[in-house]
């Protein structure tokens, strides 16, 4: 693969609910490695992004590829075409997902947690898997709580549970969807801390969907704002946190900052 080709390419990405046409033409090159800030409205379709490329939804239109392999390829109908199961395997298991309400299994100790998935889906021995766990769990500050259950943790516990579970799959692409947004507002910086160490030291790919802006700023490559299903505005934080070009922008910012 040439280094042009993007990890993850969407090319004229659609998605309609009924008569609700939430992404209209997305087009999103991101290179390996890349930090990514996702900011806009609420509304404006970036959880509708995301879910998409995690496979958790199918657009009506365009195209979604990683290294060059489609995710989504939809036929003139608008109707995803059903690509073979093992390819949607392997496609789906670079990329890692966590949400806003972290999602934990409420019946599985934090550490069994994490060793789920990479038991049952990667097929990783138990005992490869329990150590991976508590690698993870030591990185996100949460080994002494690995034989807790989650009912017992406050939400940033939670969160910092829920991220160590999807690094557990070692995905190449991490999908972050305002994994903040849930949480009191004194707990908002233990994520955040988190975050910053996996975006300093990780050369994973990182997709932030924050309201943060602060944050958003200081480990962002690149920002990429939403309006109405569209990127108006995409640059460097210092340019579409100083200075804007969009009006649409500087309004939003305006209400966040
Ligand atoms: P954001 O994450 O930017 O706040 P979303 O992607 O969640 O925006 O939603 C974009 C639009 O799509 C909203 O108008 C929302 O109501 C609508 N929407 C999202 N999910 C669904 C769904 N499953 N069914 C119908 N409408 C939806
Ligand atoms: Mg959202």
């Amino acid at each position: 693969m040439s280094e042009t080709t993007p990890q993850l390419q969407v090319r004229d990405l659609q998605k309609t609910y009924g008569i609700n046409q939430v992404l209209r033409g997305l087009n999103i090159d991101i290179q390996s490695g890349e930090k990514i800030a996702i900011i806009g409205p609420s509304g404006s379709g970036k959880s509708t992004l995301l879910r998409i490329l995690m496979t958790l939804e199918a657009p009506n239109g365009g195209s979604v590829k990683v290294d060059g392999e489609s995710v989504w390829t939809m036929n003139f109908n608008g109707q995803e075409k059903k690509a073979n199961e093992a390819h949607m395997h392997r496609m789906r298991s670079k990329l890692g997902m966590v949400f806003q309400h972290f999602f934990l299994f409420p019946h599985l100790s934090v550490r069994q947690n994490l060793t789920l998935a990479p038991k049952l889906v990667s097929n990783v021995s138990g005992s490869v898997a329990d150590q991976m766990a508590m690698d993870l769990l030591k990185m996100v500050g949460m080994d002494g709580k690995a034989d807790a259950f989650p009912a017992q943790l406050s939400g940033g516990q939670k969160q910092r549970v829920a991220i160590a579970r999807a690094l557990a799959m070692q995905p190449e692409i991490m999908l972050f969807d305002e994994v903040t947004s849930a949480l009191d507002p004194e707990l908002v910086h233990e994520v955040l801390n988190v975050l910053r160490k996996l975006a300093e030291k990780s050369d994973m790919t990182m997709l932030l969907v924050t309201h943060e802006m602060n944050f958003a700023r200081e480990i962002a490559d690149r920002v990429l704002f939403f309006d109405s299903g569209v990127i108006l505005e995409e640059g460097p934080p210092s340019e579409i946190f100083t200075e804007p070009k969009q009006q649409r922008t500087q309004e939003f910012l305006k209400t966040v900052l």
